[in-house]
């Protein structure tokens, strides 16, 4: 299926600069996995980026970075996964995981409300990559939600629609700060999602609060 929905060319060219974080950057490349189109403008902002840091002088970390760096370091102990690398099992439609996905591992779906399931995706090296599978059954609405950040989802199988358009497998969809929205999956069945944020997710609503404490968990 061809998505419709892309990165943005400022998402593409962060990810191609290394300067979008880790979470967010997987989500663009399993996208680039199937959509030839962002695959090679990704690739022209890796050469020219490439040539721009030939010519860049390196800066100094500042304290902040530096914290920020103690704060991976310690944050590197991740609690094991149990399951198999995701190249090993297929989704639940029984199609491959994007080749970006092959060596990350999902653990358990933890129940998070009616119709929706929820696992982190760990990935090696990346231990605060903030990443995650939803699963939400057909017809079923995701929680009213804002972010204090920037989500940034890839719909990996079913489709789902919000104030903004349809969403179907391969769709790329980043939502800043000033958007709330309300997804509500497609009746043919399930949607799969890949997402991560760059900040926080604000839920709302007494569902949104109990969900918002189980994602801390
Ligand atoms: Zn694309």
């Amino acid at each position: 299926m061809t998505a419709v929905h892309h990165p943005s060319d400022e998402t593409l060219l962060r990810c191609a600069a290394g300067s979008l974080s880790a979470g967010p950057a997987i989500v663009v490349r399993a996208h680039t996995d199937t959509c030839q189109q962002c695959r090679r403008t990704m690739a022209r902002f890796e050469a020219v980026g490439g040539a721009l840091l030939k010519e860049i002088e390196p800066t100094p970390l500042n304290d902040a970075a530096f914290d920020d760096v103690l704060l991976k370091i310690d944050a590197s102990v991740v609690r094991p996964m149990t399951t198999k690398p995701l190249g090993d099992v297929s989704m639940p439609n029984g199609n491959p995981y994007p080749r970006s996905l092959a060596h990350a591992r999902i653990g358990k779906f933890r129940w998070l409300g009616p119709g929706f399931r929820r696992s982190n995706v760990a990935v090696a090296g990346h231990p605060r990559a903030n990443l995650m599978l939803m699963h939400i059954g057909a017809a079923r609405k995701m929680p009213d939600h804002g972010h204090t950040g920037v989500e940034y989802t890839l719909v990996l199988s079913g489709s789902f629609s919000d104030q903004s358009g349809r969403y179907v497998a391969g769709d790329f969809i980043e939502l800043d700060s000033s958007v709330e929205h309300q997804p509500i999956v497609d009746p043919d069945g399930a949607c799969l999602c890949l997402a991560a944020l760059e900040g926080d997710m604000r839920l709302k609503g007494v569902i949104g609060r109990f969900m918002q404490w189980f994602m801390r968990a």
